[in-house]
């Protein structure tokens, strides 16, 4: 017989969450109960609710994805804001996770926390190894300081709290809001809009130049499973596409043009920041593990995606 878990997902309702919740439903597993939190159900900035919710639903494993999350452009803006809620946030669940014996938890960094000069690619050994890139070091020292905490509370509690580091994660259900979100749900909705107006230009922030590795939602919760349920290190793995899958924003925008039917001129506003130029990382330990893993082709994960935002735009967080 399987062991009975209760299994907690903080963050729930957002791009992650909603993708673990499909891929869970999708499949038979014995002994598993998933319950999915938004902010709704409790602040996890404040212990107080923290505390409440864990009682109540008494879990015996956490993925801890709730946290403040946007892009580069919400990241330059809010540093002190990234640092401080997702300070407390972490702080919280980590505790509360302790003090009511929560077997596993595995939480959530980004392979944008890495320090700004670095060797490439980067892996899991050099997270603390510099100064991130300013535009969100707020984000960054937040994030780096879960890896901390996960080895002082395996030092001194003996806990299995741990943690992975995704690259940047588009998918259906993301945030599309043009003030804080990533760069592909922001030129999804941007391109959305100049469609429906019959407009004859796409404006693209920044060269174009920048690259980066983009992991399929889906993709992500299936490995954040597999971590939760196989994986037993208090060490961080990186959850990304392999190192020749990055594309730049460039290729990024063509492909979005390509998923609309977009015809018109794409033009790279070169005044706006483009951000740390590249975070190739590697996924050389996710391979030892899983060496057959598929990542869905990005081509289609797009289509996907738009295809989503097309149907859901009236209900997607604009
Ligand atoms: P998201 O779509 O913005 O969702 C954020 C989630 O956190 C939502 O469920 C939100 O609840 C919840 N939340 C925010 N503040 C909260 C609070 N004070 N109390 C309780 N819940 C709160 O984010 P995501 O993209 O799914 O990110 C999930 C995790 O992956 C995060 O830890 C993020 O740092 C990490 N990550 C994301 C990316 C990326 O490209 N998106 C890349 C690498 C790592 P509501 O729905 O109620 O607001
Ligand atoms: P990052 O991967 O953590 O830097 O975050 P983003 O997902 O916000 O990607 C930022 C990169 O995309 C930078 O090179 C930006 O110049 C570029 N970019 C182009 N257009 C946009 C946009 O509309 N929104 C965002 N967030 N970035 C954009």
């Amino acid at each position: 017989m399987p062991e009975n878990k209760t299994i907690l997902v903080t963050g729930g309702s957002g791009l992650v969450g909603k993708a673990i919740q499909t891929v869970v439903q999708s499949e038979e597993q014995q002994g598993e109960k998933w319950i999915f939190l938004s902010s709704k159900d409790a602040d996890l900035c404040d212990y107080e609710a923290t505390k409440s919710i864990f009682e109540k639903h008494k879990p015996t494993h956490v993925i801890h994805l709730a946290a403040m999350v946007g892009g580069l452009f919400h990241n330059m803006s809010h540093n002190l804001d990234f640092l401080r809620k997702n300070l407390h946030m972490n702080d919280n669940v980590l505790q509360v996770s302790f003090e009511t014996g929560v077997k596993k938890v595995v939480s959530c960094l980004s392979t944008c926390i890495f320090p700004d000069k670095t060797a490439y690619p980067i892996d899991e050994t050099m997270v603390h190894n510099g100064p991130p890139h300013s535009s969100n070091f707020g984000y960054s020292y937040a994030k780096r300081m879960i890896d901390v905490m996960n080895q002082a509370y395996c030092d001194q509690q003996g806990c299995i709290f741990t943690s992975v580091i995704p690259c940047n994660v588009f998918g259906p259900h993301d945030n599309y809001n043009p003030d804080s979100s990533h760069v592909i749900p922001g030129l999804i909705k941007k391109l959305f809009d100049v469609m429906q107006q019959n407009g004859e230009t796409f404006t693209v922030m920044g060269t174009g130049k920048p690259l980066r590795q983009f992991i399929y939602s889906f993709d992500l919760a299936k490995l954040i499973v597999w971590v939760l349920r196989d994986y037993n290190e208090v060490d961080p793995i990186i959850l990304s596409v392999d190192e020749e899958s990055e594309v730049s924003i460039k290729q990024l925008a063509e492909e979005l043009a390509k998923a609309f039917g977009f015809k018109g001129q794409i033009i790279f506003d070169s005044s706006k920041a483009d951000g740390q130029y590249k975070k190739t990382a590697s996924n050389s330990k996710l391979r030892r593990y899983l060496p057959d893993f598929q990542f869905t082709p990005f081509s289609q994960a797009i289509q996907e995606s738009v295809d989503w935002y097309k149907e859901n735009h009236t209900i997607a967080r604009n």
